[in-house]
């Protein structure tokens, strides 16, 4: 019974948090989310658009023969949005003749749209695309795990607002919860959410979690604009200060970035994986990413010819803008001078000394519970 009562207010926190009138937050993690979105909208064999890897895709809105979870779990046949590289975005007049074709041609509409991915630099073009994609009968989601916690600070877009019938998070990237996953919807997909979320894709979900995701959705409502401003502030700052050191951070032209994230082009001075293990030995953690045009070039997702870098978690310990100008210069040592991973980490550990405390959160217990009590 208390249970119950845990997960009614954890879903009554995420409409709010969301501004939704459905939510389900027993998915155990953004795949999962993703699953219970192909089981509502698509059935084994239909096509869906979404994002190339290199393009910023992730692996569960893949293809089978990447193992990806759309093909290989749920039988779907993966088309690819068409990307400009340069705007790092989705093409909207290619995109759209893509589907035309996949039409008139092909004989052969998608049934999804899957907008939203893992190197994400800017809101993508959901209702500059809805009414082609509505049109054609097919559904619209869009994959927010990486800027669940930008869209509820109100800083990305606003994906239900924009056209999307559903959208999948997870709830431990941006949105900083435990981790695990949730579907955001409109009530006239709520049955079916329900239903491919149990019995479909999961049986138990993890009870201890829901708790801990209903806190986290109270921390974002409280201080969650706060949080994603100053995230974007610094991934702005921290994008810039690296262009100043002579990284090649995509995206100049656009300001480089719009979200939490930062894309460096790394095949001047070497390779994505050989610098995200040289800057792991300094205490600097990245990703290395693949990057469009990474494929045709030779490069592997194994070390490609990117880095991706975020801000959300320096910006929870209490950085500001000021600092980015040190991070970059730490970054810079191990990436272009090639200096000794030992050495920088000394720097690192002495420059993190100052930043200790986990900020936009309650500070006691207590809070979390006066919160909900005064709602
Ligand atoms: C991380 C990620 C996921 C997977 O989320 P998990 O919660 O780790 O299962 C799904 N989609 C995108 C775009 C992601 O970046």
């Amino acid at each position: 019974m208390y249970i119950d009562q845990v997960e009614r207010l954890c879903i009554d926190l995420a409409k709010e948090l969301f501004k939704a009138d459905f939510v389900d937050v027993r998915p155990v993690s953004g795949v999962c989310a993703n699953l219970v979105i192909y089981t509502v909208f698509t059935n084994p064999g239909d096509r869906m658009l979404a994002l190339a890897i290199p393009s910023g895709g992730h692996i569960s809105t893949g293809r089978k023969d990447f193992s990806g979870t759309a093909g290989a779990v749920h039988g779907l046949e993966v088309e690819y949005f068409a990307f400009d590289r340069k705007e790092m975005n989705i093409d909207v007049d290619k995109t759209k003749q893509k589907i035309e074709k996949m039409v008139t041609e092909e004989k052969n509409p998608p049934k999804l749209a899957m907008f939203g991915g893992s190197l994400f630099l800017f809101p993508h073009p959901i209702k500059e695309l809805a009414d082609t994609i509505h049109n054609v009968g097919a559904k619209i989601a869009y994959d927010a795990a990486h800027v669940a916690g930008l869209i509820a600070g109100g800083r990305f877009q606003d994906p239900l607002r924009e056209g999307a019938d559903a959208v999948s998070l997870s709830t431990h990237k941006t949105l900083f919860g435990p981790q695990g996953g949730a579907v955001i919807s409109f009530e006239q997909y709520g049955e079916q959410i329900k239903k491919a979320t149990f019995p479909s894709n999961t049986s138990n979900h993890h009870l201890h979690n829901v708790a801990g995701k209903a806190i986290a959705f109270a921390e974002m409502l409280q201080f969650g604009k706060n949080y994603a401003g100053q995230i974007v502030e610094n991934a702005k700052a921290l994008a810039q200060a690296l262009h100043e050191r002579g990284l090649t951070v995509l995206a100049e032209h656009k300001g480089f970035t719009e979200s939490h994230q930062v894309a460096v082009d790394v095949t001047k001075y070497g390779l994505g994986g050989d610098m995200e293990r040289a800057l792991e030995s300094a205490n600097i953690i990245v990703n290395r990413q693949l990057l469009p045009g990474d494929i045709q070039a030779g490069r592997h997702y194994t070390n490609p010819g990117g880095i991706r870098i975020g801000t959300s978690e320096i910006t929870r310990i209490g950085m500001k803008k000021t600092h980015m100008a040190e991070v970059a210069e730490l970054i810079k040592r191990v990436a272009i001078n090639k200096e000794d991973p030992e050495n920088v980490k000394q720097d690192v550990v002495a420059f993190r000394k100052d930043f200790q405390k986990v900020h936009y959160c309650f500070e006691a217990a207590k809070n979390a519970y006066e919160y909900i009590k005064i709602r």
